[in-house]
C-alpha cells in the first residue's frame, strides 16, 4: 500500500494552473509524500450550467481525501452562479478560517516589518449564512445568523490555535455597542471561553477602531478571533498593510475536511504570462503540509522559500530596485526555491 496522502487538487482558472505547477513542483522536490486526485473547478464548470462550479465527482473526491489544495477561481459576472468558495465551506462545515499575515522586512516593502498576526474569521454564518429575500419591489433583505454553538467552536478553535503556536493575546472585535444581541452573544461567548485560558492575554475592539488600529499600528496585535463578515474584511486590510497581499495563503478548516489555497483571487490581467507569484498558494500549502502530518517537509519548503526572498530573487510583484536582486517569472521563482531545499 502506497505511504502516499492522497489529496484532492483543483488547478483552477486565470494564473490557477502556473501557480499551482509551481507549488507542486516544489512539494514534489521537498520530498512531501502526496498523491492528487485532480477534479475540475471554476468557469468551465460554471460554463456547463453547473451553478457552484463544482461537479458531484468533486464533492465526492474531497469526501474521500478531506484535504483540498486549490487555485484560484474566476466567478463569472452575473446572476445565477453561488459562490464556490461559500459552497465548499457550508458543505463540509469548514467553520473556521485562519489567515496568517506577516510582514517579510525588510525584503518586502512594509511600513510595518514587526507586523505577525493571524486571523481567525467564524465562515458559516453571519450575513453570509445567505438568507436573503426580497420584501417588496424596494426592499431586499439579507439576515445576519450568530449562534451560541457557532460561536463557541471558532472562539474555541481561536484559543486552541494561541496555544498550539504559542501566541500569546487573542483580540475579539464585534460591533456589539450597536448589535447589543447578536454581536453581543459573539462578545459573551468570548468573555466565557477566555476564563478556560487564563495564560492568554485577552482584549476586544469595536470593529471600526479594531480595523483603524490593523491599519495604522497592526504589530499590537497577534490572534484576531471576529465575525465572517468583519473578518472578510479585515484580512485584506492586514494583508495588504503587511505589504504582502500576494504572499499569504489561508485555511478553511472543518471538523473532517479542509481546504488551503491563496488569499488572492485568479489575477486574469496577468494569466498565462509566468508573472504570478506563488507564493500565497505555496504558503496555504505549507499550513496544509502541517494539518496532515508532514511538519518537517513543511519547514524545508518555509525555510527555502525565506531563503528565495532574502536573496532578493522576486517575482514582479514584490520586486523593488535596491532591495531585489533578480526578477523572475512563476517557474523560476519555484525553481529558486527548490535550489534552496
Ligand atoms: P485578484 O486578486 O485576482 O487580482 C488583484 C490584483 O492583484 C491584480 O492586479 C492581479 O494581477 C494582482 N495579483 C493577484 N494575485 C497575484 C499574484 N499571485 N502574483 C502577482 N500579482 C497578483 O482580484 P480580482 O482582480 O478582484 O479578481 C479576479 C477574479 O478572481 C474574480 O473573478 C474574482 O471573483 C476571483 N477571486 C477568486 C478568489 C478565490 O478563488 N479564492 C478570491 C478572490 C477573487
Amino acid at each position: 500500500m502506497s505511504s502516499k496522502r492522497k489529496i484532492t487538487v483543483a488547478y483552477g482558472d486565470g494564473i490557477g494552473p502556473e501557480i499551482m505547477k509551481a507549488t507542486l513542483n516544489i512539494l514534489e522536490a521537498a520530498g512531501a509524500q502526496l498523491e492528487y486526485d485532480v477534479i475540475e473547478i471554476g468557469e468551465q464548470v460554471y460554463l456547463k450550467g453547473i451553478s457552484s462550479g463544482m461537479e458531484p465527482k468533486a464533492f465526492d473526491s474531497l469526501r474521500e481525501t478531506k484535504v483540498f489544495l486549490k487555485s484560484p477561481i474566476t466567478t463569472p459576472q452575473g446572476g445565477g452562479f453561488k459562490s464556490l468558495n461559500v459552497t465548499t465551506r457550508k458543505s463540509f462545515g469548514l467553520f473556521a478560517n485562519v489567515r496568517p499575515c506577516k510582514a517579510y522586512s525588510p525584503f518586502v516593502k512594509t511600513h510595518f516589518p514587526k507586523t505577525d498576526l493571524v486571523i481567525i474569521r467564524e465562515n458559516e454564518e453571519d450575513l453570509y449564512a445567505g438568507i436573503e429575500h426580497r420584501q417588496t419591489e424596494e426592499v431586499y433583505q439579507t439576515l445576519k445568523l450568530i449562534s451560541q454553538p457557532g460561536s463557541e467552536k471558532i472562539i474555541r478553535y481561536a484559543f486552541e490555535y494561541a496555544k498550539k503556536y504559542n501566541r500569546k493575546k487573542v483580540t475579539c472585535m464585534t460591533k456589539d455597542n450597536i448589535m447589543k444581541l447578536a454581536d453581543g452573544l459573539f462578545h459573551k461567548t468570548f468573555d466565557k471561553i477566555a476564563k478556560e485560558y487564563p495564560e492568554i492575554e485577552t482584549d476586544h475592539k469595536i470593529i471600526d477602531i479594531g480595523s483603524a488600529l490593523i491599519a495604522e499600528r497592526p504589530e499590537i496585535f497577534d490572534v484576531i478571533v471576529t465575525l465572517n463578515l468583519y473578518g472578510d474584511i479585515i484580512s485584506d486590510i492586514a494583508a495588504q498593510v503587511t505589504g504582502s497581499v500576494g504572499l499569504g495563503g489561508s485555511a478553511n478548516v472543518g471538523a473532517e475536511v479542509a481546504m488551503f489555497e491563496a488569499i488572492h483571487g485568479s489575477a486574469p490581467d496577468i494569466a498565462g504570462m509566468d508573472m504570478a507569484n506563488p507564493s500565497g498558494l505555496l504558503n496555504g500549502a505549507i499550513s496544509m503540509l502541517v494539518h496532515i502530518g508532514q511538519p518537517e517537509v513543511a519547514e524545508k519548503v518555509a525555510n527555502a522559500w525565506m531563503k528565495t526572498l532574502e536573496d532578493g530573487i522576486h517575482t514582479g510583484d514584490i520586486y523593488q530596485e535596491g532591495i531585489s536582486k533578480v526578477k523572475v517569472g512563476t517557474q523560476a521563482f519555484a525553481q529558486a526555491v527548490i535550489e534552496r531545499l
